[in-house]
């Protein structure tokens, strides 16, 4: 975790150079202290920053400190310049949008994929008419490789009506959060193919090819349970042209995350339901494009594909 200050404009008063001075003495001091004890310290140390300078403190947290490609990055924001407009984060070549954690504090969440370019990265963060950009790494990551023989000139023939439907669920951004913590996993079944894997074609890289989501091989019939609340925002069948993705259910979690279940035997929900955490949404089927029965679990942040592990495992309140 690492906390980036910054003065709006004036240089720091020596008051509160001496305070910044005592809140480093703390932050070092407290290491061998309570978790809890730390916390509080840490927060006091912040909010005297705070208050002495209530019009020029403007604080971001972003977590992990260092990315690796498929994480998603979390930006935490506090300015005690008050209003309510909400900061604008930029992040490559694309604005995303903060949503409000409570008082002048802000939050977005940043999707990484395995296509992104290892090395340093900007983030910028606007309110007001401020600007600060903060400076990270997204690290290098190895993922496992697959090598697909398909024989010549087998066209896959896939109906653009469905990734059209797929497409348009996974620019939902919804204001309200619907989940809270770690997810769920969405089947008992074992893990067959992790998130991240990288395909050979006839040994040919595919290099905008990976895979989008975890699969799960589960008993055929097997429950398919939400990781965690949302809105059913798609529901595709096969006997509806979706030919690829099979039955499938997708879930808005709200604030730009979403999560789809793909290749279900059975759907047992239906768009616009509200979903609770470990609810039933169908059962494990072999529907679409698939050489055997299993759940693809994608999850999703702005559009992107992230690596659902970390959703799972610390979660992201
Ligand atoms: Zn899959």
């Amino acid at each position: 975790m690492r906390w980036f200050t910054y003065p709006k404009r004036s240089p720091f008063s020596p008051l509160s150079q001496w305070l910044r001075a005592q809140s480093q003495a703390f932050k070092s001091r407290i290491k061998s202290t309570p978790l809890s004890l730390r916390l509080s310290v840490v927060l006091i140390a912040l909010l005297g920053t705070v208050l002495v300078h209530p019009a020029q403190a403007f604080l971001a947290q972003i977590t992990p400190t260092a990315p690796q490609l498929g994480d998603t990055i979390t930006v935490t924001m506090q300015s005690d310049a008050g209003g309510s407009t909400a900061p604008q984060v930029r992040f490559g070549a694309k604005n995303y949008p903060a949503f409000s954690m409570g008082a002048n504090r802000y939050r977005t969440l940043l999707p990484t994929t395995p296509l992104d370019k290892p090395g340093p990265f900007t983030v910028q963060v606007d309110k007001a008419g401020e600007s600060r950009a903060f400076k990270l790494n997204l690290k290098k990551r190895w993922f496992p490789t697959q090598s697909i023989w398909l024989p010549p000139g087998k066209d896959s023939n896939a109906d653009e009506y469905e990734f059209d439907q797929v497409d348009a669920f996974k620019t939902i951004v919804s204001p309200q959060k619907f989940w809270n913590g770690p997810f769920r996993k969405p089947n008992n079944g074992p893990v067959t193919t992790v998130y991240g894997v990288r395909r050979y074609y006839n040994g040919v890289f595919a290099k905008d090819y990976f895979h989008r989501g975890v699969d799960y091989a589960g008993a055929y019939g097997s429950a398919i349970v939400a990781p965690a609340d949302g809105r059913v925002a798609l529901v595709g069948r096969e006997a509806k042209r979706f030919k690829v993705h099979g039955n499938c259910v997708g879930l808005d979690h709200g604030q730009g995350v979403e999560s789809i279940y793909l290749h279900l035997s059975r759907i047992d929900v239906k768009e616009g339901d509200f979903v609770k955490a470990g609810q039933v949404i169908g059962a494990l089927g072999g529907t679409g494009a698939v050489t055997g029965p299993h759940l693809h679990w994608g999850l999703f942040v702005f559009g992107k594909s992230v690596d659902p592990t970390p959703w799972r495992n610390q979660g992201f309140n």
